[in-house]
């Protein structure tokens, strides 16, 4: 053994840096619900620590650890906790850590069966349990990926491979020069990574007919130009800003009456038909060829966890195909079929996780009590006389001042609050408020706080201006 080979055996051997990371881990979990929403100012400037040249030596593994704990947690967002509105990015559930953390331990390559049969085993099962919630047909099959970005790509590569094929072109053997047209339908309201996913595929903003939408950001049905079995058509469960679900029952009959590929963009909302009292706005899902949705999301997962489900397994295999001569295939699942990547971290596990820990009843709970919440804050800052920009169906509250100068000045005095943070958004040419409601510790209690501070800020704020 070298000097280095020694050393890492002793660390290994002593476990204080693992010790060392509990202890900081276990601080920080217990600080969550006192830290500042966003990081201050100072704190922000305390990562010029990392600035560094590279060391020439290896250094003490504690100090790496001691560091990250005195200059970057403090640099973290307090994700975790009940207090964070920004965008839509869900809290993590208590087992749904453990077990990251156990299974870090473990470091699988999930790509293989035969480099890790406990995540192939549990990429099954998680399979059929995500089908059942979902009620999605029995050939649908999953593969595990980063987020939902990553899903959309699948779903679409999918897609692609498919619709051609019926066209008589192998994209496979004869690539996308020459190709014979896929028309792609997108309404206006389609997530930036659907226009990226698209870009990456070859297929330019130009290249895409674009649907007009309502005021809520769904699909408008009488926008929609004749379909056909070319047509790839992009809907939406959930939209980022309104949280609002598109009409798939009408629009996947139209599209499989036309021999059409519907893939749906359900990175949070998809998690509606875990809900008793919301499965309504996913009603007609099942009648779609692909479903992108993320764990990181409503469902309270660590990052990173997004799943593709696909009906047509073919389809979805053969637009990843993994052709490497060295890969031994298994009569087992091998998960890197489902996937663009070979290698990859084992993160069926937290999901398997955290669906076995909740229960259906328990997802149905969380899903629902993000509603509620939402529904809480909504009439509260209606009553302040602020005007809610959207039917809160869902975890979204667009919120705005009648003049556009205090909605922003609002979002400021709530970031500034450091309590809680929330942001902006642009919504049918208006500045809105943006609040996502989806960590499992949010309460009663925290929305009255914010309303309570909503209405300080507010009366402040038209004071002021009076
Ligand atoms: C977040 C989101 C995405 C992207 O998902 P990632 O997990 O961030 O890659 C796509 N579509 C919608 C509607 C989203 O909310």
């Amino acid at each position: 053994m070298n000097f280095l080979q020694q050393r890492m055996q002793t660390e290994l051997e002593n476990k204080s840096l693992f010790e060392q990371a509990r202890t900081h881990a276990y601080a920080y979990m217990d600080g969550i619900s006192e830290m500042d929403a966003f990081p201050s100012k100072s704190n922000l400037k305390n990562m010029e620590y990392f600035e560094e040249p590279l060391s020439k030596h290896s250094c003490d593994a504690v100090a790496v650890i001691q560091q990250l704990h005195q200059y970057g947690a403090p640099a973290t967002i307090a994700q975790t906790g009940g207090r964070y509105f920004g965008f839509v990015n869900g809290g993590a559930i208590p087992v749904s850590l453990g077990v990251k953390w156990l299974t870090d331990v473990w470091d699988q390559c999930g790509g293989l069966y035969l480099t890790s049969p406990i995540n192939s085993k549990l990429e099954s099962v998680c399979e059929n349990w995500l089908k059942n919630i979902f009620g999605l047909p029995k050939t649908t099959v999953a593969g595990f990926v980063s987020g939902t970005s990553m899903a959309n790509l699948c779903g679409l590569a999918a897609a692609r491979f498919h619709l051609l094929q019926k066209m008589g072109w192998d994209i496979n053997e004869k690539g996308l020069q020459g190709a014979p047209n896929i028309r792609i339908i997108a309404h206006d309201q389609a997530h930036a990574s659907i226009k990226k996913t698209l870009a990456l595929l070859g297929y330019g903003k130009n290249s895409i007919e674009w649907v007009a939408s309502d005021r809520q950001g769904k699909c408008l049905l009488e926008a929609l130009p004749p379909l056909d079995a070319s047509c790839l058509v992009l809907l939406q469960a959930g939209n980022a800003n309104t949280g609002s679900f598109d009409n798939f029952d009408a629009i996947c009959d139209l599209a499989n009456k036309a021999g059409a590929w519907v893939h749906i963009d359900g990175a949070f909302g998809l998690w509606a038909a875990a809900s008793k009292s919301l499965s309504h706005l996913t009603k007609g899902i099942h009648k779609a060829s692909s479903w992108a949705v993320d764990g990181h999301k409503t469902l309270n997962t660590p990052y990173d966890s997004g799943v593709i489900l696909c009906k047509h397994p073919r389809a979805l295999v053969s637009a990843l195909q993994a052709s490497g001569e060295y890969i031994i295939y298994s009569e087992q699942r091998d998960p890197l079929l489902y996937t663009p990547e070979l290698s990859k971290r084992a993160r069926a596990i937290e999901l398997w996780a955290t669906m076995k820990y909740l229960g259906s009843d328990g997802i149905d709970t969380m899903i629902t009590t993000f509603h509620e919440r939402a529904k809480q804050l909504a009439s509260g800052l209606a009553k302040l006389g602020l005007e809610i920009m959207n039917e809160v169906v869902f975890n979204q509250v667009l919120v705005a001042a009648a003049q556009e100068k205090h909605t922003e000045e609002l979002i400021t005095y709530i970031q500034c609050s450091k309590k809680y943070w929330l942001g902006g958004s642009l919504w049918n040419g208006k500045r809105v408020i943006r609040i996502s409601i989806c960590s499992w510790m949010t309460t009663e209690e925290d929305i009255e706080n914010i309303l309570l501070l909503f209405k300080r800020g507010f009366v402040n704020i038209v004071n002021r201006a009076t």
